[in-house]
């Protein structure tokens, strides 16, 4: 068994037809986010198939997401209905990805826009008991000021986790259920994350190829072949042995989106 806490399998499909087939393959059991009604309903039937052919699973997650305002470019109120018509479907795993992306102007130019829809979407966590995937960019104040909404939801992950060693200390001590994911950017020897990757406790760490959109080096695309270099890596840093650490993240993935 391998776990992928974070990739798009409807954006997969561009790259990989075959993604499927591979990821049944290499039995990755992963989270799979998505932001429209075309890309849910796609992932919808993949994880039903996987379901009825006892296949690894694909937990649903659906947001939102905070790029989203400025890629639409009008207001999002259609794609939020539909995310609120899932929740109330009882048709998620868990709930976005949501949460702040501030790393150009024209996302700045959203910002209260983005923050009205993590409020959505941190209160459907809280009251349908549901884990919360965070996206955020130069933007974790912002999740500092939500930290005593956010210790009120069973589990957040932070998706491809940007902030330093000493938030993700800070967050946890502060009450808050947070799993740390991390990809391709600590196999492109992003310091920071390597730091958080090396150092964070060892029941909060999760690994994601979020899939296609963090390519290693020379690679178009991600996917779950980028997965044993980033656990090698992870691994090495750590002074673990992979197999520990990967049975490790294995039960932290269970923990943080199925809360068993
Ligand atoms: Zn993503």
């Amino acid at each position: 068994m391998a776990t992928d806490s974070h990739c798009h399998l409807y954006d997969l499909l561009r790259y990989m037809p075959e993604a499927e087939i591979e990821r049944r393959r290499r039995g990755v059991i992963c989270a799979a986010s998505s932001w429209n009604t075309e890309d849910f309903l796609y992932t919808e039937s993949l994880a039903k198939k996987a379901a009825l052919d006892h296949a690894p699973r694909i937990l649903l997650c659906h947001a939102v997401h905070p790029q989203a305002p400025a890629a639409i470019n009008r207001n999002p109120q259609e794609l939020l209905s539909f995310f609120e018509q899932l929740v109330k479907e009882n048709r998620l795993n868990a709930i976005g990805e949501t949460g702040f992306d501030l790393f150009t102007e024209s996302l700045r130019k959203t910002q209260a826009v983005q923050e009205e829809l993590f409020v959505v979407h941190l209160d459907y966590a809280t009251s349908k008991a549901l884990p919360l995937v965070l996206h955020v960019r130069k933007a974790m104040h912002e999740v500092f000021a939500y930290s005593r909404q956010l210790k009120r939801v069973p589990s957040v992950i932070f998706h491809s986790w940007s902030g330093t060693l000493g938030e993700g200390q800070s967050l946890i001590k502060r009450g808050v259920n947070a799993f740390f994911s991390f990809g391709s950017s600590i196999a492109l020897n992003h310091k920071e994350a390597l730091r958080s990757c090396a150092l964070l406790p060892e029941d909060r760490l999760l690994l994601e190829t979020d899939a296609p959109y963090q390519p290693l080096r020379g690679n178009g695309f991600s996917c779950w072949a980028d997965l044993p270099l980033i656990l090698h890596t992870a691994a090495a840093i750590r002074l673990e042995s992979e197999e520990a650490l990967s049975l490790a993240i294995d039960q932290n993935f269970i923990r943080a989106y199925m809360r068993l």
